[in-house]
């Protein structure tokens, strides 16, 4: 492109929020065909809120309260969500010991001389815990399109907490924006594939790839450009910063972490999903100036 269409696409962005880090992001922009989403954070508001609660064998507040001690040794949006329901209903703070994150997965730890886990299935599968009712009662959750943790102590799941988060006003439009340019939306998660496809569905979004762990978001991208897809990755999280640099083009959402904004070629400070068709059309009118 000839450095004035470069300056006319930067500016144009800008007016919107929507910073092209370099010429070469502006290039890229114009020749993408299929735009990947992360789910939690970028489709959705990243702050994930208690639904539903249900224990199985002892009373909810004991088992909100064992969860909770975990939960509050965590970082991870969806263990906020739990803490912060449990601080609510002002339960005892129970103390947990040998505490130990699982990526992508949940979170262990020791409390009041119990081994306490909360997280996903795949948590639970890997420490053999027996589900019991429990597994029932998740799936029924997931399929509402809630994202369902189970808690177990000593081995056997003793609860099911859901949590919903809200997906972004503009999402839906952001994605109908994207098909009328021609543009294949995929979404990428590392949440359960029941509770990603029912958000894909509202949202109109083509295709799923769910239970990804936070390490292997990178490849599926690499496995979607060696099929010959050009793919712009949009994402906020830590977590997201591998797949943003795999991506023939990275784009962060402003309000993401330090390390998603430093990675991605592409910033959109409003948080808008609809910045993204918008980033995508600045490229192709700037590729069209210099013809
Ligand atoms: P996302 O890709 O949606 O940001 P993550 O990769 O962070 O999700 O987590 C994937 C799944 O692992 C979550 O949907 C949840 O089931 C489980 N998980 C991760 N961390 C926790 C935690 N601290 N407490 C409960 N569940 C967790
Ligand atoms: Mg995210």
């Amino acid at each position: 492109a000839t450095p004035t269409a470069i300056m006319v696409g930067t500016g144009l962005g800008a007016q919107r929020g929507v910073l092209f880090k370099n010429a070469t992001a502006l290039e890229t922009s114009a020749r993408i065909d299929t735009v990947v989403m992360d789910k939690t954070g970028t489709l959705t508001k990243g702050a994930p809120e208690v639904t539903d609660v249900i224990a199985s064998g002892l009373p909810e507040e004991e088992m909100l309260a064992l969860a909770a001690a975990i939960e509050r040794e965590s970082e991870h949006p969806l263990a906020r969500a739990i803490a912060d329901l449990a601080t609510t209903r002002g339960l005892p703070e129970l103390s947990a010991s040998d505490f130990r994150n699982v990526p992508g997965q949940g979170a262990v730890a020791q409390v009041t001389g119990r081994r306490v886990l909360v997280g996903n299935r795949r948590l639970m599968t890997a420490e053999s815990v027996d589900l019991g009712d429990m597994a029932g009662r998740r799936d029924e959750l997931a399929a509402a399109g809630r994202t369902a943790v189970l808690v177990a102590v000593d081995g056997k799941a003793i609860g099911v907490i859901a949590l919903a988060d809200a997906v972004r006003d503009t999402a839906a439009a952001a994605v109908a924006a994207l098909h009328e340019s021609g543009i294949e939306v995929v979404m990428l998660t590392g949440d359960n594939a029941a509770t990603a496809r029912r958000i894909a569905d509202q949202l109109g979004i083509d295709a799923v790839i769910p239970e990804v762990l936070p390490g292997d978001k990178a490849a599926k991208v690499a496995e979607l450009q060696a099929a010959g897809k050009r793919v712009a990755m949009v994402g906020d999280g830590v977590n997201d910063a591998p797949a943003l640099a795999t991506a023939d083009l990275g784009i962060a959402i402003g309000a993401g972490t330090d390390v998603a904004i430093e990675t991605a070629d592409v910033v959109l400070m409003r948080s808008d999903p609809l910045d993204v068709p918008v980033a995508l059309r600045i490229g192709k009118g700037t590729r069209r100036k210099m013809r």
